[in-house]
This record gives structure tokens, sequence and C-alpha cells, in this order.
């Protein structure tokens, strides 16, 4: 049976056609789900009875369990118990101006990046629908507070779950649903070209970051093996084309790895493979782990390595390191149940 927080509001409308009754429910029943906050069909006091009948015959309304949370100052790392016992997790970071959320796109990843944590689990399967959505909603309630962003950077590559993913933005991005603004909503992949192609003709504002961490293909095919499939320059095309279409800048992620790709020579080749794109490059200090031999670069190097972006006129951040004590850091979910 189908999850009723899976579907978009547009599915569900076409359910309500399909037996019969006005469209104008699924905003009841979107109005119900993610602003009053009800999950119990029975409660929906303005739909009829035997409308609320058919809903309960066809959808369930289970939710995904929390069970484990870990806090340190300003994050909260949440494990999640799924129905059928695989275990996902999703990191709240709290800060004065807002509140963010990591969420997970599949249990494990099947990229292989050499560095990243998430892919030493093999992808078991897709996230449903749902059970993205839920871990947004289970958190806001466990919290009590409203989570006004969203990136989907955690466990999983999001394209290869692109379907679900498409209709995770819509419910959180409907103003009848969570009402996320799309500018607050991030999508990180690292780098499956036909979907980023795809992602640029939906009709949603939503930001796109594309996973980089080398500027040349000998060294970002050994980091990560999607490069062998799509290369450095097949990736930039499509990052051209993304931003001709939408007119909205990508972010480039480059996680820094000490001795690997943080050297000067890599700023200046990655400052040349970027020149005259529209771009962000986000630094991220990397999160060790203790099962990958990968340490992260210094601070200075960080700086220096920035510096000669910006001198070269790239426009550079350097993401704040969160949640390092808990192993919550976003790209580094995995839990500790599922060794
Ligand atoms: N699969 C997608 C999204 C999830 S990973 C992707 O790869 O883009 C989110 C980001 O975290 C990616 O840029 C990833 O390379 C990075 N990451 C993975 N492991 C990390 C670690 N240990 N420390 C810092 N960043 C990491
Ligand atoms: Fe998967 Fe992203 Fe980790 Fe690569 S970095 S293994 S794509 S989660």
């Amino acid at each position: 049976m189908l999850n009723i927080y899976g579907l978009t509001r547009k599915q569900l409308e076409d359910y309500f056609e399909s037996i019969g009754e006005k469209k104008f429910k699924a905003q009841q029943v979107f109005e119900w789900l993610y602003q009053k906050k009800e999950s119990d069909f029975d409660k929906f006091s303005n739909i009829k009875k035997d409308v609320i009948e058919k809903l309960k015959n066809d959808f369930t309304n289970n939710k995904i369990k929390i069970i484990r949370k870990q806090s340190s100052t300003d994050t909260y790392k949440y494990l999640f118990e799924l129905e059928d016992k695989n275990y996902i997790e999703a990191v709240v970071m709290v800060h004065n101006y807002g509140n963010s959320i990591c969420v997970s796109s599949q249990v494990g990843c099947n990229m292989g990046c050499a560095f990243c944590e998430s892919g030493r689990l093999k992808k078991v399967r897709n996230l449903e629908t749902y059970e993205i959505v839920e871990q947004i909603l289970l958190i806001e309630e466990d919290l009590n507070i409203r989570l006004s962003s969203v990136v989907v950077m955690g466990i999983g590559e999001p394209f290869d779950n692109y379907d679900n993913i498409i209709n995770f933005l819509y419910i959180i991005n409907d103003a009848k649903g969570l009402a996320i603004g799309s500018r607050h909503i991030t999508v990180s992949t690292s780098g499956l070209v036909p979907k980023i192609l795809e992602f640029a003709n939906i009709p949603l504002q939503i930001n796109l970051a594309v996973s980089l961490h080398a500027p040349y293909d000998e060294l970002r095919s050994k980091l990560m093996p999607v490069n062998k499939a799509y290369n450095i320059d097949t990736l930039m095309n499509a990052i051209k084309e993304y931003y001709s279409k939408t007119n909205r800048r990508v972010t480039i992620e480059y996680v820094m790895l000490k001795g690997v790709n943080d050297s000067e020579s890599d700023a200046i080749k990655l400052a040349k493979l970027l020149k005259g794109m529209n771009v962000y490059v986000n630094l991220i200090p990397y999160n060790e782990t203790n099962h990958i031999e990968f340490k992260k670069s210094n601070k200075d190097n960080i700086l220096k390595f920035g510096k000669i972006l910006q001198d070269n006129n790239i426009t550079v951040t350097i993401r704040k390191e969160y949640g390092g004590q808990i192993d919550a850091a976003c790209g580094q979910l995995r839990s500790k149940e599922v060794e």
C-alpha cells in the first residue's frame, strides 16, 4: 500500500479524480498532513466519512522511527529505523538565522568514492519518497522547530534515486506542503550527467551542488569512480548547459584532502578549469573517519587554496565544520549500528 507522505499534491489530485472526487481535496489533505501536522485520517474533519474510508483503504500513514539521537552544541544527529529494519541518518544544524537539515536519499551508496563513509556500505535500496519526507517531519516534531533549509547530502546519491527525489522536492517545496522555499533547498550529486541535464528542466528553482573534488581526470577517477563514466569535460559541459537553461549558479563542492588535492598547483588547475563559468566553489574541510586513510588539509592550506581561487575571480566559501565530535558531518553519515 502507498504511504500518503510519498504523494505529491498533483498525484493526490489525480487520485481524487480517479475516485470521482474533487481535486481540491488534495489541498485539504496536504493542509492536514503538513500544516496541521495531523496524520490520523479520521481527524480530517472537513472531509466526508466515505472519502476518509477510501483514504484508509488506499494509503498508510506509517512513519519511520527515530531510534537514536546524538547532539553537540548546534548539531543533532538522528538515526532512523525503516519499516524493513534498514537504518538511515539525518543531521540538523541549528543556527540563529534558521535551522537546516541534511537528509539521506538511499540506504548506502554505490558510487564508491574513496574518501566517503557512506559509500563503504553498498547501496541496499533507494529510499521511498515518504522516507525522505518523514526525516523532516519527525525531526521538526522531535525538536519542536521549523526547518527552513534542506540539503540532500546525507547517505546516498540522490540522482541515483531521481524520481523519488523529485517527488520529495515537490512535496517539501509545495506552499500547501512543508513550504520550504526552493532557494533554501540544495541537491548534491557526484556528477551523474544525464540527470543533471534532466534536472535543468524541472520547474522548480532548487539549487544544485556538484561534487568535483579534483581538477583533472586522473585524480578524480581515483577519488570518484563515477568520473570514468562522466569525465570532467563532460561534467563541465553539463554544468554549462544547466546554467544556460536555468540561470542558476551551480555550487562546486571540493573536499580538501591533505596532500591529495590541496596543492597550489591543484588550485591553479581548478581556477583554470572553472574560468568564465558562473559557479561558486565550496571548500569542504574533510572529516576524518576511522576506516579511511585520508587526512584533512590544514586550515592555512585551505585558506591559501581559497585565496588562489579568489584571485582568479572565483567565488569561494569555506564550509564551517559541524558535528565533528559526533561523526555528524554531512556526507559522513553512517551509523555505528550497521558496521
Ligand atoms: N552523493 C552526493 C551527496 C551526498 S555526499 C555527493 O556525493 O555529492 C555530500 C558531500 O559530502 C559530497 O560532496 C561528498 O563528497 C562529501 N563528503 C563525503 N565524505 C566526506 C567526509 N568524510 N568529509 C567531508 N565531506 C565528505
Ligand atoms: Fe556516495 Fe556521495 Fe559518498 Fe560518493 S560522496 S560515495 S556519491 S554519498
